[in-house]
């Protein structure tokens, strides 16, 4: 049983805590470890460890800093299949998902490298006679992520390598659920070589993040997690006059046409509802048949839903994973429970599915439920599990307006083979991400990543040519020489 520990300045520390979680992995139902709950005291050694470290840091030319990443970079190479490994033991999900996180990881640090041409500000001569103006981007100071469990290897790197590249320094709390890879990385870490104290992690839950929250020597917040915590964050960094970036939950609709080309696109619709075992901010929860696509949509997806081979992520051939947990477990069957009693047809049940070898892993079978009302609680909240709720509508225009009367605006995608129905779909659909026969619209480092309404609170989302701007300070210099 492995009991994970912080990393501040440079070196593996004990927390000062006496509170431990457990780890468990949810393919087998076994705890395999133990993660402090750090105390504030933590946080403040951390914070500590990045003030001292950040004015050296910062002094070092950020083509001197690109290269720590360059170098980085080629470290997570050679770890790549380990990682991958320790993140489908903690978190469920399969072997090739994990290793598609692990890839998304590393382009961010692949991007952040462009720091030389992607950091610059701008100028101009003669603003008024002999004076001139020039708009320079200097980093900050320390700032520090708060990252949710489903993604452990990736969410973090959204942000990080854009600080510390921009001359900030960093602290990353990962998820109490999902501690080991981030551990993992952090070995990777400790052997690139960067100076102490420029990046450091506190493992823990809720005193660690008020840690972070009211601590008044951290710059700037980056929080992704469920849309009652990124609230919460939000808040507190107003509060404390934190930059802030918090990015909440999702409810996604996905639209399927008349015309669509149901055949040829049926694993990518299979992979968005059921990939992660649903649980993406990107993943489709709601299926909506538009027209006369009904019955055989309805037909087909049911058939691939249930020729879906569910089991543990490390074997060959396992297409969907468990759960993270069983208190997460028995949160997606109480949806599925309020599914019934409100109405909906269970017309796929995943509750009672077996998997051999596995008796006590943390399992739902793919779950689908037709005659599914927009009012239904299934309808409005966010599931997080493998659960699809089909709802019928006439014509475009009603599935646009299920989109916009949803609280969450983060993912909305479409299928047809029609370029007029794709383009009122995207300049009309209320949300950020949007994908035209396409079921996961993941951005790629070099765009932004996040949504609207309840999904998103702040101004400048995850990574894309924008996080540079999060991660600096504009400071304007007007000269004059006579
Ligand atoms: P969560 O909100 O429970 O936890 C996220 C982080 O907040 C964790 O580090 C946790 O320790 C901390 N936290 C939780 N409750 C807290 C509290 N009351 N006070 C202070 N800190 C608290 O989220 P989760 O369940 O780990 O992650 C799943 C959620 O993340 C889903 O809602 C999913 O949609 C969302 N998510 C969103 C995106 C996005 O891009 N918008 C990406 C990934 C995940």
């Amino acid at each position: 049983m492995r009991r994970v520990k912080n990393y501040i300045n440079g070196e593996w520390v004990e927390s000062e805590t006496k509170e431990y979680g457990e780890v468990w992995c949810p393919a087998t139902g076994e705890k395999i470890g133990e993660v402090p709950f750090s105390t504030a005291e933590d946080i403040d050694q951390a914070v500590k460890a990045a003030k001292e470290a950040y004015w050296e840091w910062r002094c070092t030319p950020p083509l001197t800093r690109a290269r720590y990443f360059f170098k980085l970079k080629n470290l997570f190479e050679t770890s790549f299949e380990d990682i991958s490994r320790i993140l489908v033991t903690e978190e469920g999900k399969t072997l090739d998902e994990a290793r598609g996180e692990v890839r998304r990881m590393i382009e961010n640090v692949e991007h952040a490298t462009g720091v030389t041409t992607l950091m610059t500000g701008y100028n101009l001569e003669d603003i008024a006679q002999g004076i001139d103006c020039t708009a320079e981007r200097q980093p900050i100071g320390v700032f520090g992520v708060i990252a949710p469990f489903n993604f452990p290897a990736m969410v973090p790197w959204w942000f990080l390598p854009y600080a510390v590249v921009c001359g900030n320094t960093y602290i990353v709390k990962p998820s109490e659920q999902v501690p080991m890879t981030q551990t993992r990385i952090f070995e990777v870490i400790d052997e690139c070589g960067f100076p102490e104290g420029v990046i450091n992690m506190v493992h823990g839950a809720r005193e660690a993040v008020n840690g972070m929250l009211y601590h008044p020597d951290i710059k700037g917040i980056s929080f992704v997690g469920q849309s009652s915590t990124a609230r919460y964050v939000y808040k507190a960094c107003g509060e404390t006059g934190k930059r802030v970036q918090s990015l909440g939950g999702a409810k996604n609709f996905v639209l399927v046409m008349p015309d669509a080309e149901l055949d040829k696109h049926m694993p990518s619709l299979i992979t968005s509802f059921y990939g992660c075992a649903g649980e993406r901010c990107l993943s489709g929860s709601v299926l909506v048949a538009v027209g006369d696509v009904y019955k055989e949509l309805k037909e087909k997806f049911v058939a691939a839903a249930k020729a879906l081979r569910v089991g543990n992520g490390l074997e060959e051939g396992v297409q969907m994973g468990p759960v993270v947990s069983k208190k997460h477990k028995e949160k997606v069957l109480g949806y599925i429970e309020k599914g019934i009693q409100e109405g909906a047809k269970l017309i796929l049940d995943g509750r009672n599915i077996k998997v051999e070898r596995y008796p006590n892993g943390f399992y739902i079978g793919p779950t689908i439920f037709d005659e599914v009302h927009p009012e239904m609680t299934i309808t409005k909240e966010e599931i997080f599990g493998p659960v699809v709720s089909m709802i019928r509508v006439k014509n475009l225009d009603e599935g646009l307006k299920l989109i916009e009367n949803s609280e969450y605006g983060n993912a909305a995608c479409l299928y047809t083979t029609n370029g007029k129905t794709a383009r009122e779909f995207k300049y009309r659909a209320v949300a950020s991400m949007m994908g035209i026969n396409l079921g996961i619209a993941a951005p790629m480092s070099f765009f932004p990543f996040g949504g609207t309404k309840g999904s998103f609170f702040g101004d400048i989302k995850g990574h894309g040519r924008e996080i540079f701007q999060f991660f600096t300070d504009t400071k304007v210099v007007i000269q004059r020489w006579t």
